[in-house]
């Protein structure tokens, strides 16, 4: 702290990322990366970018990307919106949409960004309470509320609602702004990007970083009615006008024109969580159900810090939260086979 911050500064309360350890030879299995590799062309294209056109603003607008992601979906272009990561996509959202006289709500266990753009941009919010089986009920979000964001699958539970659900909470709320961001949605879910049409209340959001393996390069995107996607270009048009460099821009449009490599690694890493899931099981553990690309799961008898730091003396690293509701559990991103394999194996006889 010193006297040169701002008061509304020395307030703030940052996000705290997994570590990402300067350490190699670790096998990370702790901030849901992917554990294969970005798609090949999508490396072809961004090396090929690497030229003397860098001396050169990219474009604002990122419409060969908007482009890719539109074809993909089947939705028009101009319901797209793009930036540096989704988190940045998030943060402009909720300047967008959630400055309102009444709070914005989401579940009392879900992404920890949540509550620090709520610091951030002075955003009041209640933490509605997850089931005893760590499941969002719609009958939950019926309260007055100025928006409403949660992740579908939800994190860290992995636990996947029903577009049924979605659609209820859509339903109740038609006088507010919610996001279902779905960074994890490749592993197991069905999107809700095709409920946009129908409420123009809706927006999804989406994230290269999980499914696309592409989370060095930052590149998020939401998925709404123009009107939405309207007031998010304001902003940060307001704030950055060129978010994505010009590498972001084509190797990502590349990733989501190569639908067969995401597919094939989309579906072995579910192999690989099934897999784990049944050995995690065997040693006693109780797993969430899972549509994503991590698993979170409690041991009956081990407390869960402590089966942490035991993986950790050598050389797994997994993700575990002090908030007390989930103090027991730990979340353990679904690595390649042999990573899943050093997990089973650095847990021992329990
Ligand atoms: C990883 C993640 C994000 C952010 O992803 P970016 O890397 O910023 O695109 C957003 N929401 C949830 C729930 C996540 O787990």
């Amino acid at each position: 702290m010193s006297k040169f911050w701002s008061p509304f500064v020395r307030d703030l309360v940052p996000y705290v990322p997994g570590e990402q350890p300067k350490l190699t030879r670790l096998v990370k299995l702790n901030t849901n990366e992917n554990p294969y590799g970005p798609s090949p062309k999508a490396i072809e294209a961004m090396r090929a970018q690497v030229n003397d056109d860098l001396r050169l603003y990219p474009d604002p607008n990122s419409d060969l990307l908007k482009q890719s992601v539109a074809r993909y979906y089947g939705v028009d272009a101009s319901h797209v919106f793009l930036g540096n990561g989704s988190d940045e996509v998030l943060a402009h959202a909720y300047h967008a949409f959630f400055l309102q006289d009444k709070p914005l709500l989401f579940p009392d266990i879900s992404y920890s960004f949540y509550p620090v753009y709520c610091g951030l941009y002075g955003v009041e919010y209640e933490a509605v309470p997850l089931d005893e089986q760590f499941q969002i009920r719609a009958q939950d979000y019926t309260r007055p509320n100025g928006g409403i964001i949660f992740p579908n699958p939800n994190a860290p539970t992995g636990c996947l609602m029903a577009l049924e659900t979605v659609e209820q909470i859509l339903k109740a709320n038609p006088d507010s702004v919610v996001i279902v961001d779905e960074a994890y949605i490749d592993f197991g879910g069905e999107t809700a990007i095709r409920l946009v049409e129908r409420y123009s209340n809706l927006l999804v959001t989406q994230t290269l970083s999980k499914s696309r393996s592409l989370a060095g390069l930052r590149v998020g995107l939401a998925v709404g009615h123009s009107n939405l996607i309207e007031a998010l270009e304001r902003v940060k048009n307001s704030f950055n006008s060129y978010p994505l460099d010009r590498m972001a821009i084509v190797g990502a449009a590349a990733a989501f024109d190569d639908r067969e490599y995401f597919e094939r690694t989309c579906s072995l890493v579910i192999a690989s969580r099934e897999k784990l899931v049944e050995q995690l099981q065997g040693k006693g553990f109780e797993v969430l159900p899972s549509a994503a690309n991590f698993i979170f799961a409690r041991h009956p008898k081990h407390d869960a810090a402590g089966l942490a730091a035991k993986v950790r003396e050598q050389g797994v690293i997994v993700r575990h939260f002090k908030q007390e509701r989930i103090a027991q559990f730990l979340r353990i991103t679904i690595g390649t086979p042999e990573q899943n394999q050093a997990l089973v194996e650095a847990l021992g006889e329990l």
